[in-house]
């Protein structure tokens, strides 16, 4: 895709974006390319500024600092319907006196056949025909929010915007939702923006995530170069599960604070303290001694259906504590249970090394 590999003219540019809340500082300098046809994610823990980054790009809310600029324009001034965005937040808001034709007809400018036909193919799209003569309440939350996102692509908008829209639904319903919106977005091709705080749903989703902290911006880039390579340990911690090692590394080689073993050499890594970070299903356990690994045991383990969840602790390592993933068809095969010997590898390649001792 193109906006991937950074060809295009962005489609929104959000350069040096602040803002403040009295003597709250809710966003830092922000600077931000957003990309045609591309279903971008703000995720973050809760607090951390991006509902307030959403709505400063709808228009609802302004900045203290910084502008943003559609396609070269300045809009940084411009209403929420002179941006003519197109809206979804958590809650469906859809007025419960109005039928969902009215509702979806709304979003559009005029009346009678024509728009008839364009609530009709709407309700179509998001997988709802035929219930524009029903009233919201007669409707389920899923069914409400599809209206809802029906409603937001009335007008054909050029950037959709969502906050949190999944979040008031129920499990089973969220993820065939998300499924269904990420499809809708792709045929369509529209540009997307969505608010979440659960990683699972931006690696689902996105074709680009950018991971936020605090009021700034930790890393962006595509689901799998977040999870494979975090650029802080922020993100490694709040993106999926990772074992942090805190250590030293000196001569190329990694070792845990007071371990009597290194991990692993790496190459061209700086000296000095570091944090080495390894998923759990990256950590390979094996009942047969291996040359290449390290003695551990089981000191717990947690069924989780696909998979086992296992705590390895490591006297090597200084007594570390390792989370490891193993597979269900392999978990039998090892036939292990609390307080067994394992031996574990960890692959070099895998492995992730931040440096500093993690406080900054
Ligand atoms: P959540 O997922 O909980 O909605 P968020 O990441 O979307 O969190 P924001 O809602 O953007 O966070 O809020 C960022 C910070 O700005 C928070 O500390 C919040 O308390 C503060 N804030 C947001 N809106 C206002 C406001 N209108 N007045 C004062 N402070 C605000």
């Amino acid at each position: 895709m193109d906006f991937l590999l950074g060809q295009t003219e962005p489609l929104l540019a959000i350069r040096g974006l602040g803002k403040t809340f009295g003597r709250h500082v809710a966003l830092k300098t922000i600077d931000l390319d957003v990309h045609e046809g591309e279903f971008l994610s703000f995720l973050g823990p809760s607090g951390c500024g991006k509902s307030t980054l959403l709505r400063i790009i709808t228009g609802l809310e302004r900045q203290s600092a910084g502008t943003i600029s559609q396609g070269g324009r300045d809009i940084s001034a411009l209403s929420p319907v002179g941006r003519g965005f197109g809206i979804l937040f958590q809650s469906y808001a859809l007025f419960p006196n109005l039928t969902v034709r009215q509702n979806v007809a709304y979003g559009l400018n005029g009346a009678g056949q024509e728009a008839d036909a364009r609530v009709a193919e709407l309700l179509e799209m998001v997988g709802l025909p035929g219930i524009g003569g029903k009233f919201p309440s007669q409707l389920s939350g899923g069914q409400q929010q599809r209206v809802a996102l029906a409603r937001a692509l009335a007008p054909s908008p050029k950037l959709l915007l969502l906050d949190e829209p999944l979040s008031a639904l129920d499990a089973k319903v969220r993820v065939h939702l998300r499924e269904q919106i990420k499809d809708l977005q792709r045929r369509l091709g529209i540009t997307t923006i969505m608010v979440t705080h659960d990683q699972e749903e931006a690696l689902a989703m996105a074709d680009r995530i950018v991971v936020m902290n605090h009021g700034t911006v930790e890393q962006v880039g595509t689901p799998g170069c977040i999870y494979r390579h975090p650029a802080s340990l922020f993100v490694a911690s709040f993106v999926g599960k990772m074992n942090v090692l805190p250590g030293q590394v000196t001569g190329g080689a990694f070792r845990p604070h007071g371990a009597a073993a290194a991990v692993a050499l790496l190459q061209g890594v700086r000296e000095g303290t570091a944090q080495l970070c390894v998923r759990p299903e990256d950590v390979e356990v094996s009942v047969a001694a291996d040359v290449a690994g390290v003695a551990a045991s089981v000191e717990s383990v947690e069924f989780l259906g696909a998979f086992t969840r296992l705590r390895l602790v490591v006297p090597a390592w200084g007594g570390v504590v390792l989370s490891a993933d193993v597979a269900a068809r392999q978990m039998r095969d090892l036939a292990i249970g609390p307080g067994a010997p394992v031996w574990i590898a960890l692959d070099p390649a895998r492995l992730q090394l931040l440096p500093g001792d993690g406080d900054a």
